[in-house]
């Protein structure tokens, strides 16, 4: 009875993925915006890293 429900849920998951996947399929985050996303970007002059906007506070 447990494996049933457990093979239920993983199917159920599968068919949610594939369902958001066919109706934006363009918001789906690949491998490539992960690490993209993943990379902090540090500022040249000082060497922090650059939250948000990407402007350091040490050049003002
Ligand atoms: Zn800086």
């Amino acid at each position: 009875m447990l494996v049933k429900i457990v093979t239920l849920f993983l199917v159920f998951m599968v068919v949610m993925g594939a369902v958001q996947r066919w109706i934006n399929p363009k918001r789906k985050i690949g491998k490539r915006d992960q690490t993209r996303l993943g990379r902090p970007r540090k500022c040249p002059e000082c060497g922090r890293f650059l939250i948000g906007t990407g402007t350091c506070t040490c050049k003002n």
